[in-house]
């Protein structure tokens, strides 16, 4: 057995760990478990520095997980895009290929919960009926492998799975999300590494929300697959309490970048049932983007965005920038505020100037789409 596969039968892994090492009420802790599965593998579990930090805040379950609210349990409405049970295909040109229900540490706040940690749903009975899809989809040009964690597999069957979809010609990229180099870092193993790389071009996007994740096994988990020649690229959930302050977020990037992660996206956290506790209003991700854009390298920056509820794909939200517009000037202010009037080009086409207003009129006549939470649930 790998040093990894021996720590993960170390993890807290029920209701009953809980009450034995935390000191939880027996029959909170079964309905939590019972809810949404818990598990902590001990590295995770030892970068707690006290209780209700921001590493305990995501493994260690709340009791307001089980408050009673409306909100939908599949908020991105991902199993109505679901053609197969393995594939949620709502892009034109790309698909999220789900492999294994497991993870390494279940996180709290996760917007799948509903799926991951339940191999009824996520199961490796799927996987030849995704690579069939993919295989009669050639408009699929990029495969995202999901799940839970694809690193969960052994890296024979990961190798099986990337194997087959390059057969594929129409296949571009492939794509792994997975959260071990930063929750289980001893995953990232020289096999695993030394397999990946017959697959180029391969991308990694990971998942750090806190600096205090940055550490030096993740580092060189990242470093190591940064090594074998794939871009990794990080994508990071807002949380109150986790981090939903500017420095917190500035820190993380900035970490980021020394272990030779790109931040890629951030993402306004989902109305997931069980979840909703870590929300915070959208004007705070908008401060936070306004804290970092120019006050940084912009290699820090990611792309805030919100998940659209209903299914709508990934919205990016921006402070503002531009304050107005006089005739042919565009009123622009910088990221110390200040104001700056950008002269835009004629556009020959129309008239009288359309310019900004033109971006922003072009759909109107389609009526927008309102989310109705009660409408969402398949
Ligand atoms: C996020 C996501 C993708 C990938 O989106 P990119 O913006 O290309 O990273 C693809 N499919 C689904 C269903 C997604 O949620
Ligand atoms: S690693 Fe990803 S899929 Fe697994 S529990 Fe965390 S957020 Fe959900």
């Amino acid at each position: 057995m790998e040093l990894w596969q021996t720590m993960l039968r170390q993890s807290v892994d029920s209701g009953k760990d809980l009450v034995e090492r935390f000191g939880f009420d027996k029959e909170l802790s079964e309905r939590l478990n019972k809810l949404f599965h818990i598990r902590i593998n001990p590295y995770y579990l030892s970068l707690i520095r006290f209780p209700g930090d921001p590493i305990w805040l995501q493994c260690i379950p709340d009791e307001k997980e089980l408050e009673e609210d409306d909100f939908p349990e599949d908020p991105l409405a991902e199993d109505s895009h679901s053609p197969v049970p393995s594939i949620v295909h709502r892009y034109p040109d790309r698909v999220l290929f789900l492999t294994t229900s497991q993870c390494s540490m279940y996180c709290r706040f996760c917007t799948r919960k509903r799926k991951v940690g339940d191999s009824s749903k996520i199961n490796m009975k799927y996987i030849q009926g995704g690579i069939d899809y993919i295989a009669a989809h050639p408009e699929v040009r990029d495969v995202i492998l999901s799940g839970g964690d694809p690193l969960m597999l052994t890296d024979f069957m990961l190798e099986r799975i990337i194997a087959g979809l390059r057969d594929l010609p129409h296949v571009e990229i492939i794509r792994l999300g997975t959260k071990m180099p930063c929750v289980l870092p001893q995953r990232i193993t020289p096999k695993l590494c030394k397999m990946l790389r017959k697959y180029h071009p391969l991308y990694v996007n990971t998942h750090f929300n806190h600096p205090w994740e940055c550490t030096p096994e993740a580092k060189r988990a990242c470093e190591m697959l940064a090594d074998a020649g794939i871009p990794v690229g990080n994508q990071a959930v807002l949380m109150k309490g986790v981090n939903d302050s500017a420095e917190v977020m500035l820190e993380l990037m900035r970490k980021l970048l020394t272990m030779r992660v790109r931040p890629y996206y951030l993402y306004q956290a989902d109305i997931t049932k069980g979840a909703n506790h870590f929300r915070t209003p959208v004007s705070v991700g908008l401060e936070i983007m306004d804290r970092l854009r120019g006050h940084t390298s912009g290699l820090a920056i990611p792309a805030f965005v919100i998940d659209a509820p209903g299914g709508g794909g990934k919205i990016p939200l921006l402070p503002q920038y531009v304050l107005g517009r006089n005739g042919n000037q565009i009123i622009l202010r910088n990221y110390k505020y200040d104001i700056f009037t950008y002269p835009d080009v004629e556009d020959e086409t129309k008239s009288p100037s359309p310019g900004v207003e033109k971006q922003f009129s072009r759909k109107k006549a389609r009526a927008p789409k309102v989310y109705q939470p009660d409408k969402v649930q398949v």
